[in-house]
């Protein structure tokens, strides 16, 4: 019996790769139609932090997290019953923007530059050498939200009060060429595995699109995944670790711009362009045993499907604007409520080049509406 924290949909992909390999699984979720329940043999339907639900995960032969902001210290106090991966210790210092920066910086690698702004009184002379910038709330941000530009000092104030004055991290805004991220798979130091970059484009701060392989230069494509495993080591981390960065200026430069401590949106095409998805990683990782070939098996564009191409009448997406494409596949999620911005499902199309494949996501997703 595999336990997981959470049963979004990240936490259902989870699951179907666990049952498919054998395993059973407990889900902990506190809503009642969370995604996960539809495949788990246990839903436990309780908050994060309900000591029963977290006593009854403990049995669980190992437990893994599929959202950022879970209790690090359940985590950790799940580890003193059970095999717990990731840590409680990594999930702290990815859900943290400071923390965070400093652990990218100590593993050798560039980040945007930044200050931590932590009280009003750290708003000052220094502040504007990152500004225009933006201010991020150290924890909590997500999909965009909990950020603001700011161009001036005075904005900076303002932006500063607006969050709440909690602590926040100001990052230079950096001349972005283009997102990427690595999914890195790593059981230890000798057994850790990298998928191919993902090429990413965002609308409204949601994922869109994410192609695979990125159009970058192979050496480019290699030192994304050198640096996201080198900070994986340098976390010691055990599981699947995704890990974001952009492409700066016109050297084209990488620097990381954050980490999620699970399977990422960027790496659900490796349901059906890998021969192991990162689901199943996650799997094999949390009991031990080392990461499945990543290598990608054809190029392709995943595209997320929000709840924005339900009809205002809440009418079914035109679905055959994907399976009509016998190289496309549709994923959804089974949630009960469409909701504009929300996470309904994805679809993956195959094809001989990544520019294809682009061409072909686009042209599926705008006939769904
Ligand atoms: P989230 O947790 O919401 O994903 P991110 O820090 O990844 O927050 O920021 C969301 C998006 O905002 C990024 O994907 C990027 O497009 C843009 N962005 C964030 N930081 C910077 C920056 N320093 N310079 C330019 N663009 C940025
Ligand atoms: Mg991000």
């Amino acid at each position: 019996m595999l336990g997981i924290l959470g049963g979004g949909q990240l936490g259902s992909m989870f699951t179907m790769a666990a049952k498919t390999m054998g395993y059973r699984v407990t889900v902990l979720d506190p809503d009642p139609n969370a995604p996960a329940a539809r495949f788990a043999d246990q839903h436990l339907c309780a908050k994060f932090d309900d000591p029963k639900a977290l006593a009854e995960l403990a049995k669980c032969a190992a437990v893994t997290t599929e959202f950022e902001n879970v209790n690090a210290q359940a985590m950790r106090d799940l580890a003193q019953h059970t095999r717990v991966s990731p840590s409680g210790d990594c999930v702290a210092i990815a859900q943290n923007r400071i923390l965070e920066k400093s652990w990218i910086r100590k593993a050798g690698l560039q980040t945007a530059p930044y200050q931590v702004i932590e009280k009003m009184a750290d708003i000052g002379a220094e502040s504007s050498q990152y500004l225009s910038g933006i201010l991020k709330t150290a924890t909590l941000g997500y999909d965009g939200k909990g950020q603001i530009r700011v161009n001036t000092l005075d904005e900076l104030r303002q932006a500063f009060v607006s969050h709440g004055e909690v602590p926040c991290v100001l990052e230079k805004m950096v001349d972005l060429r283009g997102e990427i991220s690595v999914v890195v798979c790593r059981l230890n130091a000798d057994a850790i595995a990298a998928f191919d970059p993902a090429e990413n484009f965002h609308e409204n701060g949601i994922l869109a699109y994410s192609v695979v392989p990125a159009r970058l230069p192979e050496s480019v494509q290699n030192q994304a995944r050198s640096m996201a495993i080198c900070l994986a080591n340098e976390l010691d981390y055990v599981g699947v670790l995704a890990v974001e960065m952009f492409v700066v200026g016109d050297a084209g430069d990488l620097i990381v711009n954050e980490i999620a401590p699970r399977p990422h949106n960027s790496g659900h095409h490796t349901i059906d362009a890998c021969l192991a998805s990162q689901f199943q990683q996650q799997v094999r990782l949390m009991c031990g045993f080392a990461p499945a070939d990543t290598r990608l098996q054809q190029a392709c564009c995943m595209a997320n499907i929000l709840g924005d191409v339900w009809g205002d009448d809440g009418g079914e997406p035109n679905w055959s604007a994907v399976l009509d494409n016998p190289q496309a596949h549709l994923h959804l999620y089974g949630k009960t409520q469409a909701r504009v911005g929300r996470k309904m499902g994805h679809l993956t199309v195959l094809a001989d080049t990544a520019d294809v494949a682009y061409l072909l996501a686009k042209q599926s997703h705008s006939q769904l509406k």
